[in-house]
C-alpha cells in the first residue's frame, strides 16, 4: 500500500473524525479535507516545498444524484459556489446540492437547489 487514507479531527471547525486524510508514503504527501468546514491543507515534501493550509474556506458541497450517488468536494471561496451553480443548472440528475459552511462557530447546511427554486419563486411573487 502506497497510501494511507484515515479521518481526523478537524483542526478548523474541530469537527470529530470529518478531516479526510490522505498520506502517500511514496511522494511524501499529505492532502487533507474537512467535510464539514472546507478546510485544506496541501503538503508535499518532495521538491515543491508546497505547504498550503485554508483555514477561512467557503465551505464544502455534496452533490446527491439520482439513485443517490454522492459526490464530496471543497470550496474555497464564493466563486467557485457560482461556478459550481453555472456548471449544475442544467442537470436534472441531480436531487440536491448540500452546502456546507463553518459560520460563528457553527456548522450550518442547506440544500443549494431548494434555496435556488425558493429564489426564483420569491421573485416570481415579487417578495
Ligand atoms: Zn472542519
Amino acid at each position: 500500500m502506497s497510501s494511507v487514507t484515515k479521518y481526523i479531527d478537524c483542526p478548523n471547525c474541530g469537527s470529530p473524525n470529518k478531516c479526510l486524510s490522505e498520506y502517500s508514503i511514496h511522494s511524501k504527501s499529505e492532502y487533507r479535507l474537512c467535510y464539514e468546514c472546507g478546510y485544506t491543507k496541501d503538503t508535499r515534501f518532495k521538491n515543491t516545498g508546497i505547504n498550503e493550509e485554508n483555514f477561512n474556506p467557503y465551505g464544502t458541497y455534496t452533490i446527491i444524484h439520482q439513485y443517490n450517488i454522492e459526490e464530496v468536494g471543497g470550496l474555497s471561496s464564493e466563486n467557485e459556489l457560482d461556478y459550481l451553480i453555472s456548471r449544475m443548472q442544467d442537470d436534472f440528475n441531480i436531487k440536491a446540492i448540500i452546502i456546507s459552511r463553518y459560520i460563528n462557530g457553527k456548522i450550518i447546511k442547506y440544500d443549494l437547489i431548494r434555496q435556488i427554486k425558493l429564489k426564483k419563486i420569491c421573485s416570481k411573487l415579487g417578495i
